[in-house]
């Protein structure tokens, strides 16, 4: 079947909640991917910001193949080994102290706002806490992670959201201070905003996060789905700060694929929070989807991902910034290691059909921004090509 009717297919038994490109993927080879026509293009995406290591990483294949053939799933009524490495490993990485599988970045924020909340109630035994979530941000889709997301249009047709939340704005510390009541349990936070626009929390305005919190007693939730796993050169956005969260989602780059995701809970919280029964999930940690979370790690260091990260990202922030000045149409360059977004006076949904006519596959955040999130294994090369095929499209709007 040519792509074409594999679109019409589509469109008649899938429900159409996503607007998407005019393309099918059929394969992936290294940071291209291959259309079901042969088509090859340079992927600035990576299945939003999830592929870390590209799409040919042999040991990752190999691993999960051979947890395939061995087994999948067992549930959480039994322990299994790629589950405790996993978590052994997201530990050794973060310093934090305990960690729980979920299925997705969703359903991580749901468990850290549990965990949250439960925290609290165990301290003055009331029930009627409050949430300080930002302006912009993105937590997911179900109905509490959806909740603490800060983009009214997501949330509108859906209310009554979960009582008791309330929004600041990134980066204004007098906005949170607002906010804070002696009701307030939480603050949840991604250290660098992926979907709002690519907005990096600023080094002052997290340390103040975490003197308030520290000062009132207040979990901080710090959302590193998108920017965490080696995306701005450390393993999380936060270690860059110096700012520990006291309690951390994960997902996207952790299983680099396989469904999953997981909060991680610092000493405080994972003491005094979920107990035996207060939280669960039947595929949640399976040795599937930690195998693959293991291997991740265990790739990361052998591929020196975190090198690579910030020795291509400065190299791209540089190639940006030069095209940021050349064109008139870009209002801003923002972002840090290989997240990075540039903003635009106009809406970019035709630079972005432009680029991929031309073997380029990148995304938006929000109308006007670009957004760059390939591969964390990229090369300068890579960049180079991604840049010029960028300009080419530029200089062809343009004119
Ligand atoms: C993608 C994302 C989520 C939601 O993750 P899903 O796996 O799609 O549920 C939550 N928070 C952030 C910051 C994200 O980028």
């Amino acid at each position: 079947m040519s792509m074409t009717e594999y679109i019409e297919e589509a469109e008649q038994v899938l429900l159409h909640t996503y607007n998407r490109y005019q393309i099918v993927l059929d394969r992936g080879e290294g940071v291209h991917l291959f259309d079901a026509d042969g088509k090859s293009y340079l992927d600035f995406c990576a299945g939003i910001a999830v592929f870390a290591l590209g799409y040919s990483n042999e040991n990752y294949k190999n691993a999960v193949k051979s947890q395939i053939d061995k087994i999948i799933h067992t549930s959480n009524y039994y322990y299994n080994v790629p589950a405790i490495e996993a978590a052994k490993a997201i530990i050794e990485a973060s310093g934090m102290d305990k960690v729980f599988f979920t299925n997705s970045g969703a359903e991580a924020v749901e468990g850290a706002l549990k965990a949250a909340r439960k925290y609290a109630f165990l301290k003055d035994d009331t029930t009627d806490h409050e949430i300080i979530a930002l302006e912009h941000s993105f937590h997911g889709r179900t109905m509490g992670a959806l909740s603490v997301t800060g983009n009214p249009a997501y949330r509108e047709a859906f209310k009554p959201m979960i009582g008791n939340i309330k929004f600041a704005t990134m980066n204004d510390i007098d906005s949170v201070k607002a906010q804070i009541s002696e009701k307030t349990c939480a603050i949840i936070m991604e250290t660098v905003q992926g979907e709002g626009g690519i907005y990096p929390a600023e080094e002052a305005f997290l340390k103040e996060i975490r003197a308030i919190c520290d000062e009132k007693d207040i979990i901080l939730i710090l959302d590193e789905i998108q920017c965490g796993m080696g995306r701005t050169g450390y393993m999380f956005a936060w270690q860059r700060y110096g700012v520990m969260p006291d309690i951390m989602t994960c997902a996207k780059g952790l299983t680099c694929g396989i469904p999953g995701g997981a909060f991680v809970l610092g000493k405080k919280v994972a003491e005094n929070s979920l107990k035996a029964g207060d939280h669960g999930t039947t595929y949640g940690g399976n040795p599937l989807t930690t195998m693959a979370a293991k291997t991740v790690f265990e790739e990361y260091k052998r591929l020196d991902i975190l090198g690579n990260v910030k020795t291509v990202g400065e190299y791209l922030y540089k190639k940006l910034d030069e095209i940021a000045q050349r064109y008139d149409i870009i209002k801003a360059h923002r972002g840090i290691g290989l997240m990075q977004g540039l903003e635009f006076t106009v809406p970019v949904a035709d630079i972005i059909k432009e680029c991929m006519n031309d073997g380029l596959i990148l995304i938006n955040a929000g109308s006007n921004i670009l957004r760059f999130v390939p591969p964390l294994v990229i090369t300068k090369d890579d960049v180079d090509e991604m840049i010029s095929i960028l300009t080419g499209c530029l200089d062809r709007i343009r004119s």
